[in-house]
């Protein structure tokens, strides 16, 4: 078997292009969506995932505001800047880009994010709201999966989703997205005994762990779909993701690529939050109830 690619480039395009249309509807009215983006410090790899937000910002006409500060930055002085953010009209979703500098708590800042701008979706109450099904905003890279496996029409009702990986940014909401369309999921990490047992039972495996090639062909069932969260280097140094692409797409039925396949669809659903945020505030026109 070969698989089939799920490419994150060509969906993330198409879903751009409808969430221009619901920009340009918003903007009609006055209430163009506005994105802040807060940088703590000069990491390089936050330095490339800002400038990617912030361009593919401009691309659907969302507005966005980009502060760069010092590491130096105190905790006090980045709760201020955001509890500005938090009353300001323009502005819509709030992201802070992680990590941030180990002299200030990340949870603490996140929880000072208003609910009702989190569009990373990592606030406690974005958190409970997926646990329990409610209303809220999704976190982009599982929300952005979800998003591949609806491109394929993949019924995910009665299946096995093994997630491997259970950080709060993507394996947990990964495995609560996936017990919301009635999957039956395995959630993974350091500790499970015997993976390969688990994910060769898998319809379903999302690789999230940060280690190349964790997957392998002879750890996936002919026919299964694997998604690839991983963002690893190889030796020399190219973007690679956890699944050991060349094999596991023998027998994978679809696959998603590392680059061109959860990376760009995490962007784009950082913009769908955005938009969704400033429907919920602002918009007069037809709007979608869930931000899903
Ligand atoms: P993380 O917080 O480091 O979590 C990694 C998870 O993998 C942990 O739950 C860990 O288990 C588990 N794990 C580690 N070794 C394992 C093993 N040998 N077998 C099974 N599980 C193992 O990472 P993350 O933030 O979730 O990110 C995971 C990967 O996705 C990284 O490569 C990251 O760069 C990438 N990522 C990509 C995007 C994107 O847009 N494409 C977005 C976010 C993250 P324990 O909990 O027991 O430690």
């Amino acid at each position: 078997m070969t698989s089939q690619l799920i490419n994150g480039v060509e969906l993330s395009n198409q879903l751009r292009q409808a969430l221009q249309t619901r920009v340009q509807a918003l903007t009609k009215e006055g209430h163009t969506p506005g994105l802040a983006v807060i940088l703590v410090g000069e990491n390089p790899a936050s330095q490339v995932y800002v400038r990617n937000k912030v361009k593919a910002c401009d691309q659907v006409g969302i507005h966005s505001v980009l502060e760069k500060t010092p590491d130096t930055l105190t905790e006090k002085e980045l709760l201020a800047k955001i509890e500005a953010l938090n009353k300001d009209p323009l502005v819509h979703g709030i992201l802070v880009q992680l990590p941030l500098p180990p002299h200030i708590d990340a949870q603490r800042v996140i929880e000072a994010i208003s609910p009702q701008k989190d569009v990373d979706g990592f606030h406690i109450s974005s958190a409970g709201a997926l646990m329990t099904g409610a209303q809220g905003f999704w976190p982009c890279t599982p929300f952005g999966c979800m998003k591949m496996l609806e491109s394929i029409h993949y019924d995910l009702k009665g299946k096995h989703a093994v997630v491997i990986g259970r950080s709060n940014i993507v394996g947990k909401p990964m495995a609560m997205m996936l017990l919301q369309k009635n999957a039956t999921v395995t959630l993974c990490h350091s500790h499970t005994k015997n993976l390969a047992d688990l994910t060769r039972q898998a319809d379903l495996i999302v690789a999230a762990v940060g280690i190349r090639n964790v997957l392998t062909k002879d750890m996936v069932k002919p026919g299964a779909v694997v998604l690839d969260v991983g963002m690893n280097r190889d030796e020399e140094g190219k973007l690679c993701g956890d699944v050991d692409f060349n094999g596991v797409s023998q027998v994978a039925a679809f696959i998603t690529p590392v680059p061109g396949g959860v990376g760009p669809m995490t962007i784009t659903m950082l913009l769908h939050n955005t938009v969704w945020a400033a429907e919920q505030l602002n918009s007069t026109v037809e709007r979608p109830l869930q931000s899903n």
